[in-house]
């Protein structure tokens, strides 16, 4: 295998039942002619990771977490280095889905529908890299908290540009949510864009929604620090939903009009509604925040929807969002890095989420860097 260099055992983050978190040392096999190893060089910090913790999303155990993950190439199988054009040490990006590439929807574009189940494994469709697939699964490296992963051929990798920092690079999952919600809402030069949820993904929205040629962006939500974050990814107005009424301030905001397109991203169904309020008459919402389980959303079917003729379209994932979102790291418009607070290693995943769930220190997008506390081995 050309370039390997690969240790024999991988370390990484398992979660063996649900509330546990563990940390494991997993055999490294040379990868097949169609696969490669990644070696991870950061891993993002999802609110997804904390609920498969959690047990919320029923998801298999045991676990390896982690699909925020970027780095390089460590070994590369033949016919993949062949048909991917890369070799080892390429930085890449490597998207969490593992479509089929064969089925009408995956055809189509919209690969993060696929239908096929994987006749190898007998697994269900849908099967995405550090959220679904059991460690029990050989060669058990399917998640990015670990040093590192194993990229079967039906993974989508995308090159980085050498010169983009991991710092910055560790964003392009969520930016690539952020450009598909954007994509989905169609937005045009010149529209008015409001934004709901200014997490990680909302700030990133906002980015995108001016990288579109948005006229004016503004970001809705309840935390003020996060809103002022926001006015340095592209948002020309914010607007604290705890201490004014949202449609109101919508209103002053765009001479009296609603917004063209609103996206929703904060994750709750409050929100949702809020969104089909702040839309103007044809407009668009894009509802892509994840609100859990058995979470049922009204509208009125008449007065909000049926006269207004909006066009609701939920925006699931990321599928073709990393090469727009690759494309924008690279030109650096805003200082992407600085939305990355804290950094912890393998061995600091519970404290990683303590400080997360107790929102200490403005945390915004926490990172797990493999290589944090290891001394050579
Ligand atoms: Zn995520
Ligand atoms: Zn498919």
């Amino acid at each position: 295998m050309p370039g390997t260099a690969l240790p024999p055992t991988s370390r990484q983050v398992v979660f063996p039942s649900a509330g546990v978190i563990e940390t494991a040392e997993q055999s490294l096999p040379s990868p097949g002619q169609d696969d490669l190893i990644l070696r991870v060089a950061l891993v993002g910090v999802c609110a997804t990771d904390l609920h498969l913790l959690a047990g919320h999303i029923g998801d298999p155990f045991p676990l390896v977490p982690g699909h925020e993950f970027v780095g390089e190439v460590a070994a590369i199988g033949e016919a993949a280095a062949v048909t991917r054009g890369l070799s080892a040490g390429d930085r890449v990006a490597v998207e969490m889905l593992l479509p089929c590439h064969g089925c009408a929807r995956c055809r189509e574009g919209r690969y993060n529908l696929c239908e096929a189940d994987d006749p190898s494994s007998g697994l269900p469709h849908g099967r995405q890299l550090g959220v679904n697939i059991p460690r029990t699964v050989s060669p058990g490296l399917w998640g990015g908290y670990a040093e590192h992963l194993y990229v079967p051929r039906e993974a989508i990798v995308h090159r980085l540009p050498d010169a983009l920092a991991w710092e910055s690079a560790v964003l392009v999952e969520p930016l690539a949510v952020a450009c598909r919600a954007i994509a989905r809402g169609r937005v045009a030069p010149g529209e008015s864009v409001v934004v709901i949820g200014p997490g990680p993904v909302g700030i990133l929205a906002a980015a995108a929604a001016r990288a579109a040629g948005a006229g004016r962006v503004i970001v809705v939500g309840t935390r003020a620090n996060r809103l002022e974050l926001a006015r340095r990814f592209g948002a020309d107005a914010v607007v604290n939903s705890r201490e004014t009424d949202a449609v109101d301030a919508v209103h002053a905001e765009l001479g009296g009009r609603l917004a063209d397109v609103v996206i929703e991203i904060a994750g709750a169904t409050g929100a949702q509604q809020q969104a089909v309020r702040l839309v103007r008459r044809g407009g668009r919402v894009v509802l892509a925040g994840a609100c859990g389980a058995n979470a049922p959303v009204t509208f009125l079917a008449d007065e909000d929807l049926l006269t207004r003729e909006i066009d609701l379209l939920p925006s699931f994932l990321s599928a073709g969002g990393f090469e727009p979102a690759i494309r924008m790291l690279e030109r650096a418009d805003f200082d992407y890095a600085s939305l990355v607070t804290h950094r912890f290693g393998l061995d600091e995943v519970r404290e990683a989420y303590d400080v997360i769930e107790n929102r200490d220190g403005g945390v915004l997008k926490a990172v797990i860097d493999p290589s944090v506390g290891v001394s050579a081995r």
